[in-house]
């Protein structure tokens, strides 16, 4: 132990100014020794250990008897740097030591100290060893460690996870940045940290409102924003971000987890797209059409001065495009339709594809339906332009219905109906027109309801009634055949003509079982009356619409009839129109072959008046033209249709086709026929049409119109 220091020192100097002495002293000191918190150690000018108070027994498991005069590098070997310490000290350096690694008597690896070493110097101001403050730090270093391990992991989470974590100070600069957000940003880290990220949101507006409600709150959850590129392209991120507060409570930073959902987006897009739109054309659909108009009649609800008005459009004979140059063909018309309506329309407006055929088109911020006719006319004129596909040119006309906005409306739905009531109201009225809705209409719409419900079940009820005008011979005067003509016996209105249901049916299909009966029925009286009068070479002329005509199942029905009747073929006679090759030329020639193939004849009606080129006369086997009604009537007054029924008259002779004057009322007009080279002739003049037993009549009376 130091001696000099028990010897002669006054303790003035080493107990800071208290006043003990002598033995006092020395108990002085090894209490304080022994109850200080931290570790004493010093060692004389050779390494010698020279003090080893308590707190170091306990801490290293050696006691002061074990350590006192040993020399430190021989104790602790492996404490080398502790001792170039303790000789720094005693060189006169004041040495505060990094943590050290001590050795603990038992062999493990102990923990850490660090301390303060200083030098020890003799009363006589010579440097006679060294002294050293130890503290424990294993704790402490623990502690940093596991905070330095902590942050590492942190660091790792933040640098790998998949979303981008940003963090910015409340003036929109970015503090740090993860590798996601470089990547998703497509800027560089230095980059981010220098651009503030007001450009990044892309929006300015976007940031205000995002650091508002940070204020407000604290943080965000999952709110969907749009980040801009520096290659320009938008992301759409959900973005939760948390505002980090100081010890002042102030917000120093935002920390920021962008998780990115573009593709996510673009796939709902998508699909919301495909839910309201047509994919053909791209165009809105029925869907959306309805959903846009549906608003429209709120806000013109409300604000009647903001009226608007409703088109519905249907391509005439659009059915008869797509079937005889097919699908393809078809679809590229529709395309082009739905160009050109839309080149008619301004940009508020909307043109919309109900499927087939149908369009629909809102025209807002109408006022005077004078506009939207205006519109119509101008959607017309764009549609009579061919249609140039490929080598062939379309012709493409609409007919559209027109609904000016009024008060009674609740729901588009309700327009729309109207606007279909019109549009089939402009078909009706020959296509390629268009008709404004009136409200009289309604009653018309409900009148035809009601008229298809009863017409459905008019077959059933035995309601159809057919009558029977002869066909003369021209020459002859006798009686060559007859046509059949059918008659609804309606339970209320009497007997009605063809002409009051014969286009409802044949919308609805109720053709078909109609003219199934026809037939039947024909081919029935025509086998009555060849029984009864086998000389006379009675014919049956049967009308066929064109839906008839395409039906699979004619041949097969007919064939059936004709063995049933034991009809000749040969002594029928079925009239088509010429819509029939404008419809489907191919099913038409197929039809028309296998009649041919039956010896059953096919007779023109109502020729001349079908606007067709006659190229089809002689590709396909037919056997007469009926010359319709209208040009023969004319026929006696002066200039007339005089050439037009001779033109019609010369070209059957040329393809070897028999001419049938319809509609002959005057002698005047047979005669002209007749000098013509009309065969056959059919009119008032002779008869009209007769129920069956007035028919019937004629054939035993010796005729001779
Ligand atoms: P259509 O085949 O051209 O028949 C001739 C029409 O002219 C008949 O009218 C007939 O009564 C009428 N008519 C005959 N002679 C004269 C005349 O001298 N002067 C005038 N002004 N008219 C005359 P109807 O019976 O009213 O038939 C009208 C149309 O209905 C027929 O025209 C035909 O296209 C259609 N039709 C009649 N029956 C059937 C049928 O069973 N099936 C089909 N699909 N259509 C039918
Ligand atoms: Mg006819
Ligand atoms: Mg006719």
């Amino acid at each position: 132990m130091p001696g000099r220091m028990e010897r002669g020192t006054t303790g003035r100097d080493a107990f800071g100014g208290a006043v003990v002495e002598g033995a006092q002293a020395e108990h002085l000191f090894r209490s304080l020794l022994a109850s200080v918190g931290e570790g004493i150690v010093v060692w004389d000018a050779e390494l010698r250990f020279r003090i080893w108070n308590p707190f170091m027994e306990d801490l290293t498991g050696y006691f002061a008897a074990d350590v006192l005069g040993r020399k430190l590098p021989e104790l602790f070997p492996a404490m080398h740097r502790a001792a170039g310490i303790v000789r720094r000290a005693l060189s006169g350096q004041i040495v505060r030591s990094p943590d050290l690694r001590y050795q603990h008597r038992t062999g493990g690896t102990g923990g850490w100290i660090s301390g303060v070493c200083s030098p020890h110097v003799g009363p006589d101001g010579e440097i006679v060893g060294a002294i050293a403050m130890v503290s424990e730090v294993t704790a402490r270093r623990r502690a940093e460690a596991a905070l330095r391990r902590s942050e590492a992991r942190y660091r790792r989470l933040f640098e790998e996870s998949r979303d981008a974590i940003l963090v910015t100070t409340p003036d929109g600069r970015v503090l740090d940045a993860n590798a996601a957000a470089v990547e998703l940003l497509g800027r560089s880290r230095r980059e981010l940290l220098v651009t503030g990220t007001v450009e990044l949101w892309g929006d300015g507006a976007d940031l205000v409102r995002l650091t508002t409600d940070l204020d407000r709150g604290g943080s965000i959850r999952e709110r969907e924003i749009v980040l801009r590129r520096s290659d320009g392209q938008a992301v759409t991120c959900l973005l939760s971000s948390i505002a980090l507060r100081d010890a002042a409570g102030e917000i120093a930073s935002y920390q920021s987890i962008l998780h990115d959902v573009t593709l996510r987006k673009a796939a709902e897009e998508q699909l919301l797209h495909a839910g309201l739109h047509d994919a053909l054309t791209a165009l809105p659909n029925r869907a959306l059409f309805l959903d846009r108009a549906d608003h429209l009649v709120k806000r013109a609800t409300r604000r009647p001065s903001e009226s608007f008005a409703l088109l519905f459009l249907d391509v005439d004979r659009f059915r008869y495009v797509n079937e005889s140059l097919g699908h393809p063909t078809g679809d590229q018309l529709l395309m082009a339709v739905a160009r050109r309506v839309e080149s008619c329309l301004r940009q508020e407006d909307t043109v919309a594809r109900f499927g087939g055929d149908e369009f629909a088109v809102l025209l807002e911020s109408i006022g005077d339906p004078a506009d939207a006719v205006r519109v119509a006319e101008r959607i017309q004129d764009e549609l009579a332009r061919p249609i140039v596909m490929g080598e062939q040119e379309v012709f493409a006309t609409a007919s559209i219905g027109i609904v000016p906005w009024a008060p009674g409306y609740a729901r588009a739905e309700e327009m729309l109906r109207d606007a279909d009531t019109a549009m089939n109201r402009a078909k009706v009225g020959g296509r390629a027109r268009h008709e404004m809705f009136a409200e009289e209409m309604h009653a018309d719409v409900v009148a035809r309801l009601r008229l298809e419900t009863q017409l459905r079940h008019a077959v059933e009820r035995g309601q159809m009634v057919l009558h029977y005008q002869p066909i003369v011979g021209l020459d002859s005067g006798q009686l060559s055949g007859f046509e059949a003509l059918v008659r609804w016996a309606h339970p209320v209105r009497g007997l009605l003509a063809p002409a009051e249901f014969i286009g409802l049916a044949e919308e609805t299909g109720l053709i078909v079982p109609i003219g199934s009966w026809v037939l039947r029925e024909a081919c029935s009286q025509l086998r009555r009356w060849q029984d009864d009068a086998p000389e006379a070479n009675l014919t049956m002329n049967v009308n066929l619409s064109a839906r008839q005509f395409l039906q699979a199942d004619l041949i097969e029905d007919m064939d059936v009839v004709l063995a049933e009747t034991n009809v000749d073929p040969r002594s029928l006679a079925v009239e088509i129109t010429e819509s029939v090759f404008l419809e489907n030329a191919e099913a038409s020639g197929r039809v028309l072959r296998q009649l041919r193939d039956r010896g059953v004849r096919v007779c023109i009606d109502d020729f001349g008046t079908g606007y067709s080129s006659l190229g089809y006369l002689r590709r396909f086997p037919v056997d007469s033209l009926k010359i319709d009604r209208s040009f023969v009537s004319g026929l006696d007054a002066e200039g007339g249709n005089l050439k037009l029924v001779r033109a019609i008259i010369a070209l059957a002779q040329s393809l070897e086709l028999t001419a049938i004057a319809e509609g002959v009322e005057t002698a005047a007009q047979r005669r002209i026929v007749r000098e013509m080279g009309a065969r056959l002739g059919q009119g008032h003049l002779f008869a009209s049409a007769l129920d069956a037993d007035h028919a019937t009549e004629l054939l035993g009376r010796p005729t001779g119109w």
